[in-house]
């Protein structure tokens, strides 16, 4: 039996509707940007695998530390046991993270780091003594798969089942700088009508949604708002974070600082689940106590587990070096290029570019999973590329150590394939 042919028999895969997918392709190997089938076909890893492996496939310099680290310690427990991997990694995550970031809390994957914040904003007003249950979330966003998470996006596709078990979640529009004022006012209204613990947002760019960009003044007004009113800003970086937008983290680029970060994907430059949920030191204070039942009574099994913060503290040396520096600007400028190329083509529209990323839609509508989507998908991946277009956005994040006649390649088949 060949291996499709095996895949079908057990497997359940993830957001798939198994009686219209379509066939799954077999990797055998990636290495850098490229992905390799069984029959040693090359796709160009045009999303870095899920925003993930932004150094590129089994970079050797993360694979080495790795090896290094399985040889020594593989996992322990991390309550009532620490270890270096961990300690390291903290220490290097708070000198690159806004500077009121204090704390570090460890969980395995972005829905949990969303979980993880949703749940300490409800017990820091509890422990508070208020009773604040309402959170407030973009239209669209997303921020995970779990309740909790799931509950604040906006991306209701398919959620039907569940929604009447949903927290209890307000929405508004993203600000685009013409709406700004309209979305601070529901925003307000909202407050005073509702005990509003937290408001979650991918800061300057929703991803799932479509690689959407929006406006930061508008942000920050509700930033500010929410200082005010003792709100909780929760910033869901686990797309933008580790270098997507140009900056470290989304939020250094917003004047007004979160309250607490959400981080995971890039965290472990897709070699291993984790993530992090970070906070200020007045969120932790709020848990500190003689009261044993003040604490955060939150833990998964393979938290902090020591090969995925080896992999992520090797991740941040990558970030932080020169060449991926210079190369994430070079990056954005043929990313900027391809933009001004398309830009007057009658199906283009929107065309953006943040950090690493670009985006446009096509003018042609079709459903998030439908046909013609899928079509486009099918001839991307024939010609050596993987994309996986939302809906009729169809956008690239590209690995950072992408070269530029990589890119082009890239860029030269989406004009073919969409007929640009
Ligand atoms: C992917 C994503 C999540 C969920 O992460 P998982 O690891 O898939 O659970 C949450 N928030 C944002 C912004 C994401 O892009």
């Amino acid at each position: 039996m060949s291996h499709t042919e095996r895949d079908k028999k057990y497997i359940w895969h993830p957001l798939t509707q198994h009686k219209t997918a379509l066939q799954n392709v077999v990797i055998k190997c990636a290495k850098g940007s490229y992905l390799y089938d069984e029959n040693r076909k090359a796709y160009f890893d045009g999303i870095a695998s899920w925003y993930t492996s932004v150094y590129g496939h089994c970079h050797p310099h993360i694979v080495a530390r790795v090896k290094r680290q399985v040889a020594q310690l593989d996992q322990i427990v991390f309550s009532g046991l620490t270890h270096p991997p961990a300690i390291e990694l903290s220490e290097k995550l708070i000198t690159i993270l806004p500077s009121n970031q204090k704390k570090i809390f460890f969980s395995d994957n972005g829905s949990t780091a969303v979980e993880v914040a949703l749940k300490m904003a409800l017990q820091f007003h509890f422990n508070k003594g208020e009773k604040k249950t309402t959170f407030i979330a973009f239209e669209n966003g997303f921020h995970g798969d779990t309740f909790g998470a799931m509950s604040t996006s906006g991306l209701s596709v398919y959620n039907g089942p569940f929604e009447e078990l949903f927290i209890d979640v307000e929405r508004v529009a993203l600000p685009n700088g013409e709406n700004n004022e309209d979305v601070l006012r529901v925003f307000k209204k909202i407050i005073s009508k509702k005990r509003v613990a937290g408001f979650i947002y991918e800061p300057l760019l929703q991803g799932a949604a479509g690689m959407k960009c929006y406006d930061k003044d508008g942000l920050s007004a509700l930033l500010k708002l929410c200082r005010q009113m003792n709100i909780l800003a929760i910033a869901d970086e686990v797309m933008t974070g580790f270098g997507k937008t140009g900056s470290n983290f989304a939020s250094d680029q917003i004047p007004v600082q979160a309250d607490i970060i959400c981080l995971s994907k890039a965290l472990t430059a897709g070699l291993l689940p984790m993530a992090i949920t970070t906070c200020t030191s007045q969120i932790f204070e709020a848990f500190y106590s003689d009261d044993i039942s003040k604490g955060f009574f939150h833990g998964h099994t393979y938290t902090a587990n020591p090969l995925a913060c080896s992999v992520a503290l090797a991740g941040i040396e990558l970030l932080l070096s020169d060449e991926i520096i210079q190369n994430r600007k070079a990056i954005n400028k043929l990313n900027s290029a391809f933009i001004s190329a398309i830009k007057n083509s009658k199906k283009v529209k929107n065309g953006r570019v943040c950090g690493v990323v670009v985006a446009f839609e096509l003018y042609e509508d079709f459903q998030r999973y439908g046909s013609r989507r899928n079509e486009l998908y099918l001839q991307f991946l024939k010609k050596g590329v993987f994309l996986r277009p939302l809906g009729n956005t169809i956008y690239v994040h590209p690995p950072y150590i992408s070269q530029k006649q990589e890119l082009e390649k890239v860029y030269s088949t989406i004009i073919e394939v969409c007929g640009l």
